[in-house]
């Protein structure tokens, strides 16, 4: 046994890093692919349906598998600082990723609406957090001006090096599985991770997405892991839904904050992954988001945050609906964990909490009152 140390050690061959650059890693990556048992069996689907758990890497989201090789590229280029616009989970992975490497971080903040475990994580790992009196799109807007005058580098997804390491959770999906799913599902805010996804599906079949930059330099495997590529389909909160409505929307509203962006950055590339992959867009209702992510957790003992559960949502619609087909292998990305925003579940009150004086038959009457 080899101590695992990151998915730059592990995929180095596949990522445009040169050969010398240190990796800034926290170990991030070989996140558990999940098999659901009881939900596919309640709805009567024969086919396997898996959780890919993102909220299990270090910072607890997927943003950690983009933000070791863009950190890693920064201090290679010889950066100080980086910067980025975050709804939470960037800023959370950003701020850890650069005390690691010893560089400051700065990121900007919408106007409340971020979960408290995510701003928590910010501060504690020392980033230098500006909170702006604007949505996310608004701070995208602002480090992309700033990023033009100013000696920092931009941690967003519109750094090529995110999608690069971004795209190593579709190699861990296919090595996992032996191959490629059916049909893959993942929530869409900025756009960023399911177009990444598609560059790491088609360079494990050996075929080239249109936008990938780096399949001229022959990154591919010697032998395809993979026969086939998936659908992919990308569900958006119906607050936040530029892909539905086909244009940026100005006031981007939802519950699953991580989402609740109106002018995604990688719209061109995931308007691709979605026809080269003959998949789809839909939308999910904030209610049904939020009655999924208690669906996953009180039926597999799964904890996603709200934003994550729009992919299982929307799968699950489509499963029922016969959109995804009967018998198919279907992966939903969990983006990040749930304990980054207890407020969603705990604003319900204290619901099913049971208050007893300290004595034996007390807790007694309320086990047996309960014994199934
Ligand atoms: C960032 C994030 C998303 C959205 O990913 P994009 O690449 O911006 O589409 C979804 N869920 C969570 C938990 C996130 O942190």
């Amino acid at each position: 046994m080899t101590r695992y140390t990151g998915l730059i050690e592990q995929y180095r061959f596949r990522l445009p890093l040169a050969a010398e650059a240190r990796a800034i890693s926290l170990g991030e990556g070989r996140t558990p692919l999940i098999k659901l048992e009881n939900i596919p069996r309640q709805i009567g689907f024969d086919g396997e349906l898996y959780v890919k758990f993102e909220g299990l890497n270090p910072t607890g989201s997927f943003k950690d598998r983009g933000m070791t090789v863009a950190v890693t590229q920064a201090v290679h280029e010889g950066a100080r600082a980086i910067i980025c616009a975050s709804t939470g989970n960037t800023s959370a992975a950003a701020a850890a990723y650069a005390v690691r490497a010893g560089l400051t971080a700065f990121v900007l903040i919408p106007d409340g609406k971020i979960a408290l475990g995510k701003l928590a994580q910010a501060i504690v790992h020392g980033a230098v957090v500006i909170q702006i009196q604007g949505n996310f799109d608004d701070g995208m807007r602002l480090v992309k001006e700033i990023g033009q005058t100013t000696p920092v580098a931009i941690v967003n997804s519109i750094n090529p090096y995110r999608l690069q390491g971004q795209k190593t959770a579709a190699f861990e999906i296919v090595e996992a599985l032996g191959r490629a799913p059916d049909y893959h599902c993942l929530p869409v805010g900025n756009a960023g991770n399911i177009s990444a996804y598609w560059l790491g599906y088609c360079e494990m079949a050996g075929v080239a997405a249109s936008y990938c930059p780096y399949h001229a330099e022959g990154r591919f495997l010697d032998a395809p892991l993979a026969k086939t590529r998936p659908r992919m389909v990308g569900y958006q909160a119906a607050g936040a839904a530029p892909f539905l409505r086909g244009a940026a929307v100005k006031h981007p509203e939802t519950v699953a904050t991580a989402i609740r962006i109106g002018d995604p950055q990688s719209w061109d590339l995931a308007w691709a992954a979605q026809r080269e992959s003959n998949g789809w867009f839909d939308e999910c209702s904030d209610a049904e988001i939020l009655a999924t992510q208690r669906l996953l957790a009180a039926n597999e003992g799964v904890f996603c945050e709200p934003a994550s559960a729009a992919s299982l949502c929307g799968a699950l619609r489509d499963i029922k609906a016969g959109r995804i087909a009967q018998g198919a292998t279907v992966v939903c990305t969990l983006t990040g964990n749930g304990l980054k925003d207890p407020d969603v579940i705990m604003k319900d009150g204290l619901k099913g909490l049971i208050q007893v004086p300290a004595e034996r038959a007390a807790v007694e009457g309320a086990l047996l009152a309960h014994m199934a």
